[in-house]
């Protein structure tokens, strides 16, 4: 045993001491004795990093309980010019969805109550009206999130029966989840048709037979393939499907609402389009361009929607009153497209002017560099992410950081009290401004004078 083990003080000891006393103010006692313990066992470890004297040890320990009250679930800034990342939350709510939700989960609601009656209601009723308002659907209705739609929609329509579906959209929608492997789960059988690169109307028509039950179409929202290519769009499969007598289910993804085109972003169908297509049921994400809350939307005919309604598996993938607040609130928006431009977060982000962008990133490199941080500016192209409008470039601008190590510097600003999650490009950082909310320049200045000059 070398000395430095024999002479480590005793967990009492160690919890006498003024500055551990003082912990106890902020943290209850088990877990200030847990992070004195773990504090030993590391100096016990690595005795040569072992702490030498007392501010030492309370310098240990307090980085041990600061460490043990961390929130796993944490705001980050997101400076990496994906608008809908996924990893960092996908859509940032608006104000309005905020406060509903605030307003729903403070109190009590009628989330399952029928005001009028004085009696049970259903929570599926919320957000059906305004849905069928900005869509054109005949009824909708909501679950958990895209995936769970799907999951929903084939085992109501096609439970233990023939699904088909083109080569072209056996897609891999992120974190190695794949659109075959959740279908296959809904308990209906996938028939493929087509090529990766070409399905034609006649391949749909050849594949029906008795067992099918429906035509699946799934968006490719997160890819574009160019070249020998065809496809069947949605409007062209729904009189094959309606001819035959089955179902059409469109798995649309994106939820965008409004046209962006005005503002470069081109030939992606609305939410509008594809319920005018003709389908059965049409699925989108709540939380990609729509820009609410995680959430599952069901757009369809009354007889597809009630049905899926109805089916004991709705009860399993139904939504919270946070969700169906903080949805209503942002689809309300929508009935003045000027307003949800403005409002909607990720609307603002997508849409703001690059002048206004570059105007940002250079205020905010002058403040940079009036702290003592080596700051400038370069364009950039921003990205819609979420697997939405896949090839799409935004003009944006960065924030130039010029380190002397972009990888420990990088570490250092994800290790901050806001993380700022930026990238690394040519051993520089860069600071992409475009989804970094308007609001939030002073917590980025704060966050890396503070990560970088610490
Ligand atoms: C994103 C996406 C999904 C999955 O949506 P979640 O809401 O994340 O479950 C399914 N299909 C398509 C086409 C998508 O783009």
């Amino acid at each position: 045993m070398t000395d430095v083990r024999r002479s480590l003080p005793a967990i009492g000891t160690l919890l006498e001491y003024g500055g551990v006393r003082q912990l106890l103010a902020d943290a209850p006692r088990e877990l200030v004795t847990s992070a004195v313990r773990r504090a030993v066992e590391q100096a016990r470890h690595n005795p040569a990093a072992a702490p030498k004297d007392e501010t030492g040890w309370v310098h240990a320990i307090a980085t041990e309980v600061d460490a043990a009250l961390e929130r796993s679930l944490r705001p980050v800034i997101n400076a990496t010019g994906v608008v809908l990342h996924t990893n960092l939350g996908r859509a940032p709510l608006a104000m309005q969805a905020l406060t509903a939700a605030q307003d729903v989960a403070a109190g009590y609601s009628t989330l399952e109550y029928d005001l009028a009656a004085g009696m049970r209601g259903s929570r599926h009723r919320h957000c059906a009206k305004l849905l069928a308002e900005l869509t054109g659907a005949e009824d909708a209705f909501v679950v958990n999130n895209c995936a769970a739609a799907l999951v929903l929609g084939l085992n109501t329509l096609a439970d233990g029966r023939d699904v088909i579906i083109s080569r072209g959209e056996l897609v891999e929608i992120g974190g190695s989840f794949r659109v075959p492997s959740i279908m296959a789960k809904s308990g209906a059988t996938l028939v493929e048709v087509g090529t990766t690169n070409r399905t034609h109307a006649a391949d749909y028509q050849a594949a029906i037979t008795p067992r099918t039950a429906a035509i699946v179409s799934v968006h490719r929202s997160n890819f574009a393939i160019e070249g020998f290519v065809s496809s069947v769009s949605p409007s062209a499969l729904a009189p094959i499907a309606k001819a035959a007598g089955i179902s059409l289910i469109h798995d649309f993804g994106s939820g965008l609402m409004l046209d962006l085109s005005a503002w470069g972003l081109k030939g992606e169908p609305t939410a509008a389009d594809a319920v005018s297509a003709g389908s059965a049921v049409v699925l989108m994400s709540g939380d990609k361009l729509l820009g609410g809350p995680q959430s599952g939307i069901v757009l369809g005919t009354r007889a597809a929607v009630s049905a899926m309604r109805e089916n004991p598996l709705a009860r399993a993938l139904r939504v919270d009153k946070l969700t169906l607040g903080a949805l209503e609130a942002t689809l309300e928006l929508y009935r003045d497209p000027a307003v949800a431009v403005r409002e909607v977060p990720i609307l603002r982000m997508i849409t703001a002017t690059a002048d206004a962008v570059a105007a940002r990133a250079a205020a905010l490199a002058a403040r940079l560099t009036a702290a003592g941080i080596a700051a400038t500016v370069v364009s950039t192209d921003a990205t819609v992410g979420g697997g939405a409008f896949p090839t799409a470039r935004i003009p944006s601008s960065a924030v130039v950081l010029t380190v002397a190590n972009a990888d420990s510097t990088d570490a250092a600003l994800r290790a901050w009290r806001i993380p700022v999650v930026g990238r690394i490009a040519d051993r520089r950082i860069l600071l992409d401004v475009r989804t970094v909310p308007d609001a939030h320049d002073d917590l980025l200045v704060s966050a890396v004078t503070g990560a970088l000059t610490r």
